[in-house]
């Protein structure tokens, strides 16, 4: 580290927004008002959002997180478990209330809109094309809103030019609400072009999170010598944002979950740092981040705000005369 005198200077663009989208923040609440409630334990099932530090934060809480709901023991079945915020097929809550459990659905509603807009499509006799990452949670949910075979996923302009459907006119298409908005519109371009009567949802399934996010980093990315985005690497909309700095200008673009991840030796003599995070990365870590930058170097901050953002989405009916205090939350937001 170097002493006051020998810092370098620094100029950091912070990026806005950046962090918790209203999505990830309901769902942590919900969990946090499930805990005060009606006490530890409470379930989560799958990573509540692609977070180590808030799923440690909640475990430390009381939470227990599973994959499947056949590890909640018998005995606290009358606990409650939540679904994550990526959203799960219909076979889930089915599961629940044949095992007579009490869950809590905390699907972003931007993740059910999607949900409701295939489900339209396949109504009106379409099959549906998923445009996303396989594997993926919210891909999962999104396919297990449909019966089997009525739904293709389409991953890359590749796929999108071998598919091969068995009716070309009856096509409906819907995307996961994360993925990077300029790739995806090569996608559906290169559909449209192969199949003319391909059609739309009737809203955008990207969100407006990953949106303002994806701007806000091509705002500032151009000439930075370094682009760090906080987030995991099982985040997908942090991922797209490391490859957005670099498409935009970063010389280098790194994703990292703390500040103890940042390799000082590779990170060498920067002037220009560009910073953000992904949705379900805390303002805590952030801080960590700027805090370790600040300790290196003699830092300027500068914002690169794209817009800011106003949404907030309710929890649900059972939790929402629960009072949620700062303290509640300052496990993420400091
Ligand atoms: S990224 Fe978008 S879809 Fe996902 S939880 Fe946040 S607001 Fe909802």
């Amino acid at each position: 580290m170097d002493s006051l005198a020998t810092k370098k200077p620094l100029t950091i663009r912070l990026c806005g927004p950046r962090g918790f989208c209203a999505g990830v923040d309901r769902a942590i609440q919900i969990v946090v008002l499930a805990l005060k409630s009606y006490g530890a334990p409470v379930y989560v099932r799958h990573e509540i959002v692609h977070n180590r530090y808030v799923v440690e934060g909640l475990q430390a809480k009381g939470a227990i997180f599973v994959e499947e709901l056949d590890e909640i023991p018998p005995e606290h079945r009358h606990q409650p478990v939540v679904f994550s915020a990526h959203g799960v097929p219909k076979s889930v809550p089915e599961d629940a209330r044949n095992r007579n459990l009490f869950y809590l659905d905390a699907t972003c509603p931007l993740v059910s809109k999607v949900h409701k807009q295939a489900m339209r499509h396949q109504r009106l006799g379409r099959h549906v094309i998923l445009i996303g990452h396989a594997g993926h949670p919210e891909v999962i949910g999104t396919m297990g809103q449909l019966p089997p075979g009525s739904v293709s996923l389409v991953e890359t302009v590749e796929d999108a030019a071998l598919y091969q459907p068995e009716d070309p006119d009856n096509l409906g298409f819907v995307t996961q609400t994360t993925l990077s908005v300029d790739d995806t519109a090569g996608v559906i371009e290169k559909l449209k072009e192969r199949f003319p009567n391909l059609q739309s949802p009737a809203a955008d399934s990207i969100c407006y999170a990953t949106t303002n996010r994806q701007e806000a980093v091509k705002q500032a990315a151009p000439g930075c010598d370094l682009f760090v985005t906080v987030g995991a690497p099982n985040s997908s909309n942090s991922k797209r944002l490391v490859e957005v700095a670099l498409k935009a200008g970063a010389r280098r673009s790194i994703l990292v979950q703390r500040a103890s991840e940042l390799n000082w030796d590779e990170i060498g003599p920067i002037r220009t740092l560009g910073l953000s995070a992904g949705a379900s990365a805390p303002e805590v870590v952030v801080n960590e981040i700027i805090e370790a930058f600040k300790d290196r170097f003699e830092t300027t901050i500068e914002l690169a705000e794209f817009t800011i953002e106003n949404e907030n989405f309710l929890v649900n009916r059972e939790l929402r005369d629960i009072e949620l205090t700062h303290q509640d939350m300052a496990f993420v937001n400091g």
